[in-house]
């Protein structure tokens, strides 16, 4: 596979494995003090505002300080959220 057909195969990985969340919002706090960048769409999914910079310290709307990581973290320190669809990876 060539460097092109790679980043190819790799982003459609990825993509999969985005797909697979359903935009509950509860890994960003949706359930009670949410992250300052969550935003709640009419249907009731959620995104984040500011998803590629998302990673590192934030904070919530009633002001505390977080640490955001990545869904893998979430995965291999097994602190996934109980309805969270990753969980069906377990
Ligand atoms: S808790 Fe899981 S399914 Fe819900 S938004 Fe976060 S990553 Fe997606």
């Amino acid at each position: 596979m060539d460097s092109t057909g790679y980043e190819k195969y790799a982003r459609g990985q990825e993509e999969e494995f985005e797909s697979i969340c359903k935009r509950c919002g509860e890994c960003c706090g949706s359930l009670d003090d949410p992250c300052r960048n969550l935003v709640k769409l009419p249907d009731g999914t959620y995104f984040c505002r500011d998803y590629a910079n998302r990673l590192g310290r934030q904070k919530t709307v009633s002001g505390s300080s977080f640490r955001c990581v990545s869904i893998r973290e979430h995965i291999s320190l097994a602190t996934l959220r109980q309805n969270c669809a990753y969980r069906q990876l377990h």
